[in-house]
């Protein structure tokens, strides 16, 4: 039974958010292949070569990144302190329309570099810039095989005409630009995300709605972010928004809702009873002033939540587990409401399930995507899980691996230099 490459020994590890000693597992095909005491495993592959982290690093699952949107670290620094509506309509939306094909593969070489340096392995990019077909996503999907980095593409669809040109497609096109490039990598997780209620029309959700049945993919959408989306959809439905998506087809177990912050509890009802799954972004939801989800009555409800980072001011699920704790601390008025272990299942392993990527914990059957971080500095009477959630910085991170393969080895590659180089370029030219 040994086309096992390799076995991973880890002194420390966290395996279903429980520490474990002596912990070994067997990577094959990128995928964890068997796990378990290394003394049992060892003696089942014992002519595999044997990669060890000793006592003073602990391995755990890499972080899960449900939400981002990688070319908005553009917007870091100058476009700050800013109403919302400011923010999308004279920051967002007049730079992210400029750039070119080349301009996303080197800014999502950026960003992509900075999340595996913070521990995360998989992401999802909810990406917009797709109105002259598909050679922006191209790239996206470019920048993420040179980095090493787990995506989900979440192809996203707008058609409104508040939304800029370069980001607008028929319905039809949208679905048909979607399924080609699905056809030219199968090995990328691409889904529809029609972008919001605003963003697409009731024709842009339906069709995306008939695409997930047809394709048996994920759908990614936005949901009330913003109070003024209830307000627009009663005017424009007669219904809330919630409602709203689920007349027009959107809701079902294979969608994923990002925010879901100003619902009623009525709303939540019908996003568990229709097995949707959340993505929240609080470090983002902060920033913005968007407002709370109620990650506690979701999880009630039976929701699987996961986190983002949405407009990657500083993408680390590292900050989001902690900000979530802290804010569901804060929203419910109980330093109980949320808890160290809840918070790490909702960057690892609850996270992967939103995300729909098989991984989030080093189990068999899961991909091999773990992290190594620096043990040395959590305390010895500490709980690691909680150190990770309520103490760990990014330079805790020593290395990454995802698939099996080492993408991150605790310093900025050449690639990443040099895309720090062009993003600093290319903001020069946009000349913001
Ligand atoms: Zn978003």
């Amino acid at each position: 039974v040994t086309n096992v490459a390799e076995l991973i020994h880890c002194a420390h590890a966290l395996v279903g958010g429980r520490e474990r000693r002596d912990y070994a597992f067997a990577v094959r095909d990128a995928t964890i292949a068997d796990a378990g005491d290394f003394a049992v495993v060892r003696a089942r592959y014992n002519d595999v070569p044997v990669r060890a982290f000793p006592e003073d690093r602990l391995i755990i699952p890499g972080f899960i990144n449900g939400h981002s949107h990688a070319y908005q670290i553009l917007l870091r620094g100058w476009a700050d302190d800013r109403s919302f509506e400011r923010w999308r309509d004279n920051a967002l939306y007049r730079v992210i329309p400029r750039l070119t094909a080349d301009d996303v593969y080197w800014v999502f070489v950026v960003a992509f570099s900075e999340m595996l340096a913070a521990g995360i392995t998989s992401v999802v990019e909810f990406f917009y810039l797709n109105g002259s077909g598909n050679a922006h996503a191209e790239a996206a999907i470019r920048a993420s095989e040179d980095t090493g980095i787990r995506l989900v593409l979440a192809r996203a669809c707008m058609d409104a005409p508040t939304a800029p040109e370069a980001f607008r497609e028929t319905a039809s096109d949208a679905a048909e630009h979607t399924r080609e490039l699905r056809l030219r990598h199968p090995n990328v997780q691409i889904c529809i995300a029609p972008h919001s209620l605003h963003g697409a029309s009731e024709a842009m959700l339906r069709t995306a709605a008939a695409f997930v049945e047809e394709e048996e993919c994920d759908l990614h959408i936005h949901v009330a972010e913003a109070p003024y989306e209830a307000a627009l959809s009663n005017e424009r439905f007669g219904v809330s928004p919630v409602l709203a998506l689920e007349r027009f087809g959107v809701l079902s177990e294979r969608a994923v809702a990002i925010h879901a912050i100003h619902l009623s509890e009525a709303e939540k009802d019908v996003l568990a009873r229709r097995r949707v799954r959340v993505v929240t972004n609080p470090a983002t939801n902060l920033y913005l002033g968007d407002g709370v989800t109620d990650v506690v009555g979701m999880r009630e409800r039976g929701i699987a939540v996961g986190l983002g980072t949405d407009a990657d001011l500083k993408p680390s699920i590292l900050d989001e587990m902690r900000t979530a704790a802290y804010l569901q601390k804060l929203r419910n008025s109980n330093g109980a409401a949320l808890d160290a272990g809840t918070a790490f299942l909702m960057g690892t392993k609850e996270g992967a399930a939103v995300a729909g990527v098989p991984a989030g914990d080093l189990a068999t059957g899961m991909a091999a995507d773990f992290i190594i971080l620096d043990r040395r500095e959590i305390d010895p009477w500490s709980p690691s899980i909680n150190a990770v959630v309520y103490r760990a910085e990014r330079s805790w991170v020593r290395e990454a691996f995802v698939g099996g393969r080492k993408v991150y080895d605790g310093a900025s590659s050449a690639l990443e230099i040099e895309a720090r180089k062009q993003a600093a370029i290319i903001a020069a030219r946009l000349n913001f």
